[in-house]
């Protein structure tokens, strides 16, 4: 090729972007999907061809990618006042309004917010809150912090230390200090012969050893997402959070629901906590916070873990703790005009009104051979790839079968995630019967073509 000759937008993309969280023999075999614009719930690439995005961009576009009334609140706050920070004494007014807003909404009486970027950044915000109360409180030992397997949490390296997957050994992760106990995942690991409550118990019991064996005087929080997301979408075995949360409160520790996924209607409540029935002591939230329009993440502290944290802030003056862009105007603006359309716009009754119809599709396919389980809450599903259903032998882990299916379902214009051997589906809000009757139809063609 001459070297004035025009590229394509796929070896452009490989030539000058460093992937992360990308299959690499996949892209160089198959090249990038460059995407240029999107319409509800549909992304085009730069050859004109349209997806139906049944991941919402990463579980976070749930109103679509081009819906008016929040790039109007973007535009009208960056002509009012582009940026500013929520520190030195100094916030916008949007930041207020937000913050009043959230702590409405959340499950708490009363309650605190802080501003971050990202899931991650809050999720790192929250250890160091609660490194910070062991050290004002007398207790500086207190820095353990326990989370769950197949968890995810972040990228930073504390939320990648949380994070429950075996991937990150290649950073020479987790830190010291930081815990890992079951997935509630009773398909998988429930034992011959035992209920899913006496699973469930075993969990409870594996977290009170844990606490014990470690010393509880050390352990500063449990962190849990109400379905773990990334980690296959994994709701709680039954009376999960019951059986957990009675462990931590006789032990005083503080039960921290990680909320970037199921936060904001996924489940089919505002918070995954109220579809799980519990009232944690802070929740960890982003991704539709903002539906995806600003990057932006917020740690919202129930009352208690509020008022330490206050008291603990006056005895040194200061929290010393903040990202430039922390409370930012714009993604404030962005996420009061989006948690309005999820609450008073119709998104999250959507989100129940199609419930029904995205469970009897996922159990349609879950009738296939080699798929050996559904699972999901609202609109987050999964479907779990099996070599032997009666057995549930998973397929070898070196032959990506969930890669296969779900390249294959790009190929007939439908995103959806691989992630292990599972299918992830999280359709936008947005969508309607017939969005979700051709996101299934889609899948079930992938299905016959790689089986
Ligand atoms: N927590 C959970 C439950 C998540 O799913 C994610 C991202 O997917 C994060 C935290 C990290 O958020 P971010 O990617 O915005 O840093």
């Amino acid at each position: 090729m001459r070297d004035d000759a025009p590229r394509s937008w796929d070896s452009r993309a490989e030539a000058a972007t460093f992937y992360g969280f990308t299959d690499l023999p996949s892209v160089a075999q198959r090249g990038t999907v460059v995407l240029t614009h999107g319409e509800g719930p549909y992304v085009f690439d730069t050859a004109g061809k349209r997806y139906f995005d049944s991941n919402s961009g990463l579980w976070n576009m749930v109103a679509g990618f081009d819906h008016p009334k929040l790039a109007e609140a973007a535009k009208a706050q960056y002509d009012r006042f582009p940026g500013y920070h929520a520190f030195f004494g100094r916030m916008s007014d949007q930041t207020v309004m937000l913050s009043e807003r959230l702590v409405e909404v959340s499950p708490f009486a009363s309650g605190k917010v802080f501003y971050t970027n990202s899931g991650s950044e809050a999720n790192d915000t929250m250890v160091k809150m609660l490194w910070f109360l062991g050290g004002a409180e007398g207790q500086p030992q207190r820095r353990k912090i326990i989370t769950r397997w197949n968890s995810y949490h972040g990228v930073t390296a504390v939320s990648a230390s949380m994070t429950g997957k075996p991937y990150n050994s290649v950073f020479g992760l987790p830190l010291p200090g930081f815990l890992h106990v079951g997935s509630p995942h009773y398909w998988r690991f429930g034992q011959e012969g035992e209920t899913e409550e006496a699973f469930t118990q075993r969990l409870a019991h594996e977290l009170e050893a844990t606490i014990i064996k470690e010393g509880p005087d050390t352990i500063a929080g449990f962190f849990a997402e109400p379905v773990i997301g990334a980690g296959g979408v994994i709701p709680p075995s039954k009376g999960y959070f019951q059986a957990i949360q009675a462990v931590l409160k006789r032990y005083g520790i503080p039960l921290i629901a990680d909320e970037v996924i199921c936060g904001f209607g996924r489940t089919g409540n505002v918070w995954g906590s109220q579809t799980f029935d519990f009232v944690p002591d802070a929740i960890i939230a982003s991704k539709a916070m903002t539906a995806g329009y600003f990057p932006m993440g917020a740690v919202v502290l129930g009352p208690e873990l509020a008022q330490r944290l206050q008291n603990a802030s006056e005895a040194i003056e200061e929290f010393p703790h903040g990202f430039t862009a922390s409370g930012h105007p714009v993604g404030c603006a962005v996420s009061l005009a989006a948690i309005d359309l999820i609450l008073n716009g119709g998104l999250l009754d959507n989100v129940r009104a199609l419930t029904p119809r995205f469970e009897a599709g996922m159990a349609e396919l879950a009738g296939h051979a080699n798929i050996g389980e559904w699972r999901g809450a609202g609109l987050m599903g999964a479907l779990e790839a099996v070599q032997d259903k009666a057995t549930k032998t998973p397929f070898a882990s070196n032959l990506s079968v969930s890669e296969r299916i779900a390249n294959t379902c790009t190929d007939h214009g439908l995103i959806c995630r691989p992630l292990g051997q599972s299918i992830v589906l999280c359709p936008p809000f947005i969508c309607t019967e017939s969005h979700l009757d051709e996101m299934f139809e889609k899948l079930a063609a992938a299905l016959r073509q790689v089986f």
